[in-house]
């Protein structure tokens, strides 16, 4: 594997895997990763991790130890920001949607017009379905579960990751043939299609690559002699339509023969 890939993937196993874009990359904890590696990005920026985060980065990547972005939430016993939980009043739901396709763990269910409901035990409290909510009916409260250790919180970090790949992939093959806004069209779907190339633990992300048709140029002199037969067709189909005769449709047979060579040279 490409050494830099592996090093990207080394710094983004450090990460929550919240892809709440806290850290100034909406697309999510791979795209920091990335800009760590590659462009020297400073490694405190990851909100939801805290210090223990940008400590663990800072190790790994031989760099002076930095202070942790701060959060809005208090500092639980493990260094790391209050977990947090959405939740949705229910009875205020409209069954809009929007709150689905912003969630990229998939922690939401619920289909149109229905009310939604959020999965608690997968949510991660990122935030991003409060804002696109209409009616504003989502709240926050703090997670009263116990903090998980070192190897729970991998495994949920390894749970979400694969969460958020499958939500890409969904929402890759809907952007081809979405007719209305697509939900983070912006997303480098190439790097993440690239990770998961790698590994076997991670659903495959395919690249969905628009069909592009040719456009049709038709020269002018062309599209001169394509108005003159459709107008000789016309007059002749007009004058057959009052009164059969033999020559006149041998001509008009001629003519709409030559009205499809000319249309197929043209496109
Ligand atoms: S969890 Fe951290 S690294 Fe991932 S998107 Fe949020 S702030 Fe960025
Ligand atoms: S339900 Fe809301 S807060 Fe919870 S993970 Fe999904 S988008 Fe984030
Ligand atoms: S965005 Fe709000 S109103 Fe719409 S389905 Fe989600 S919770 Fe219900």
């Amino acid at each position: 594997m490409n050494s830099s890939l592996s090093f990207i993937q080394q710094i983004d196993a450090i990460l929550p895997q919240t892809q709440c874009g806290l850290c100034g990359h909406r697309d999510g904890c791979l795209p920091y990763a990335k800009s760590i590696v590659e462009k020297g990005e400073e490694a405190n920026k990851c909100v939801p991790g805290g210090q223990p985060v940008a400590d663990a980065l800072a190790d790994i990547l031989n760099r002076n130890k930095l202070i942790a972005e701060p959060s809005v939430w208090p500092i639980q016993s493990d260094g790391r920001p209050q977990r947090m939980k959405a939740i949705i009043r229910e009875d205020e739901c409209i069954g809009c949607t929007k709150c689905i396709s912003a969630c990229p763990v998939d922690a939401i269910i619920g289909s149109g017009k229905l009310m939604h409901t959020v999965l608690t035990d997968l949510c991660t409290g990122c935030e991003l379905c409060i804002a696109p909510c209409p009616v504003d009916c989502i709240d926050l409260v703090e997670d009263i579960q116990p903090i998980p250790n070192d190897e729970q919180r991998l495994l949920e970090q390894n749970d979400l990751r694969g969460r958020y790949y499958a939500h890409i992939q969904r929402e890759e093959k809907q952007r081809i043939h979405r007719k209305g806004p697509v939900v983070r069209a912006e997303i480098d779907t190439e790097l993440f299609a690239q990770i998961t190339q790698q590994s076997q633990a991670l659903p495959t992300i395919e690249i969905n690559q628009p069909t592009i048709k040719n456009p049709i140029v038709t020269d002018a002199k062309t599209t001169i002699e394509l108005a003159k037969l459709r107008t000789q067709i016309k007059k002749l189909e007009k004058q057959l339509s009052v009164r059969a005769d033999e020559n006149k449709q041998h001509q008009l047979n001629e003519l709409i023969q030559q009205l499809s060579v000319l249309q197929e040279d043209a496109s």
